[in-house]
């Protein structure tokens, strides 16, 4: 994303009055001009930052100077480097073990955040660690013993260490940065949050805390855990960028499937994310696709952390065009570039829309989002228009095209519904081991004869319309 939008920054010291210090940032700042050293400005540079982001120029001064920060913005504007460049910075001229912790609500967003201190950190020989839940935690715990500079970890298992792993202590720490604030209170990590806090030091020690949205409970948390705060906000919030195309799809749920394969086959090509309500939809939509024939890999929270990461990994890779996933990976995750966000179904609450959308049209690159609504879906899809403040154009999928598919979804249905009944069969026979495949959706499940059907069928689009991959119109 990191569309450059408007900032500002406002000083909330407590007992003064409120002053707002930038309402048009400087746009032509560069990181060695907000103050960063050589090497970070040189790390960045080789990561392909050619400038800070809004929310970088916004926060990273304020965080040099020792301010609490409390961050107002989403995944894809840069917020990460906003609160690991000035870490890193500090670090590179004090060196110390658990200098900085680092707390995201998903297992996917720690890895993602270590992933990028271990990269703009590289330079200077920074180590980072990363404890989640789903690993073992005494392998954590050796790592913990290895001291590094820097740990993010999810609420749970921090706490766990805190409690049971010996000679871990978060006393010496002189920053915490408390990350997508939202989405932590509302899974419920209040209680994990509070022992964090008290295990934290209370002075000396600068707190960042980032939130896609200011909540009353984010409020409070802000109250429980910064002093003396600026508050930087990059008003892109619930907005979607120029260079993102949404359309919704107005169907019956009867025939949802045969709409579903009808849209991946006429945008067949494009890296997707599909996204479902719960994790078991998620599981039949991943073997109902790759029934069809399409390369489809299943990311939900029942599936074990190595077969998430492995998921995650097939297809940033390029293995998988498709990825279809339950709102856990709506948000923090880091897939570079993703052409087209898929709503098989709809997200309950409308930010989690703009969270999903969010993950296509990045860095100023075009993006398309596509919604399915059926007529029990129109209230919700109601609220998401409103709080868009417009109405999204159709994708036009005439009717008489689309059931030319039914029978082989049909087909992939039955093959599916199969596919989970073995599976779970398997599961209760041999106490949850997992069925061959490896990812779930299993390469060995594509009825070879639909798969054959399926791509003849892409082909024949594809060569017929013209097109670039993208199907045979060009859908505006
Ligand atoms: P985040 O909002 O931290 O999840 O970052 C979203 C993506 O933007 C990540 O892939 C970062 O590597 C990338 N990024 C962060 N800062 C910049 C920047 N200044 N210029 C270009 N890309 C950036």
């Amino acid at each position: 994303m990191l569309a450059e939008a408007g900032t500002t920054s406002t000083d909330t010291a407590a007992g003064g009055s409120t002053s707002t210090s930038t309402d048009a940032p400087d746009e032509s700042a560069t990181f060695a001009s907000l103050g960063l050293a050589e090497p970070l400005c040189e790390a960045c540079a080789s990561m392909g930052f050619k400038k800070p982001s809004a929310i970088q120029r916004e926060a990273i001064p304020w965080a040099l100077g020792g301010r609490d920060i409390i961050g107002l913005a989403e995944t894809g504007s840069g917020k990460t480097a906003a609160f690991g460049l000035p870490i890193l910075h500090s670090l590179l001229a004090k060196p110390q073990p658990l200098c900085a912790l680092v707390v995201a609500p998903t297992r996917e967003l720690a890895f993602q955040i270590g992933e990028q201190f271990e990269a703009l950190g590289s330079v200077i020989g920074v180590k980072c660690a990363v404890a989640v839940g789903g690993v073992d935690m005494v392998q954590q715990a050796i790592l913990l013993a290895k001291r590094p500079h820097v740990l993010v970890g999810t609420p749970g298992r921090l706490v766990d260490h805190l409690q049971n792993t010996k000679g871990f202590s978060i006393r010496a720490l002189r920053f915490l940065v408390l990350d997508e604030a939202d989405k932590l209170l509302n899974m419920d990590f209040e209680k994990e949050l509070d022992i964090i806090l008290q295990a934290a030091p209370r002075e000396g020690r600068s707190t960042f805390l980032f939130s896609a949205t200011m909540t009353s409970k984010v409020e409070k948390l802000q109250r429980a855990s910064l002093t003396n705060p600026v508050k930087v906000e990059v008003s892109s919030k619930y907005q979607t960028v120029k260079t993102l195309v949404q359309q919704y799809l107005f169907i019956p749920a009867k025939h949802k499937d045969c709409y579903l394969a009808y849209v991946c086959n006429e945008l067949a090509g494009h890296t997707t994310i599909i996204f479902c309500a719960t994790c078991a939809s998620c599981q039949r939509i991943a073997l109902l696709l790759r029934a069809l024939g399409f390369p489809a890999v299943p990311l939900h929270g029942q599936l074990s952390q190595p077969k998430r990461l492995a998921a995650l990994n097939k297809f940033k890779a390029g293995e998988r065009s498709i990825l279809i996933a339950t709102d856990v990976a709506s948000r923090g995750i880091d897939i570079p570039s993703v052409d087209l966000v898929l709503n098989y179904e709809l997200p309950q609450n409308s930010k989690d829309y703009i969270h999903r959308v969010g993950r296509t049209a990045r860095a100023g690159r075009a993006g398309r989002a596509v919604t399915l609504v059926t007529q029990y879906d129109v209230e919700l899809y109601q609220r998401i228009e409103h709080m868009l403040g417009t109405q999204l154009e159709q994708f036009s999928a005439p009717q008489e095209e689309a059931m030319l598919l039914m029978e082989r979804v049909l087909e992939a249905q039955r093959h599916a519904a199969m596919e989970l009944r073995g599976k779970d069969e398997k599961r209760r026979e041999k106490g949850g081991r997992r069925g061959r495949g490896g990812d779930e959706g299993g390469d060995a499940d594509a009825d070879p004869e639909l798969q054959r059907m399926m791509k003849q069928k892409m082909q024949g689009r594809r060569g017929g319309g013209g097109g670039g991959g993208g199907g045979k119109k060009q859908r505006r």
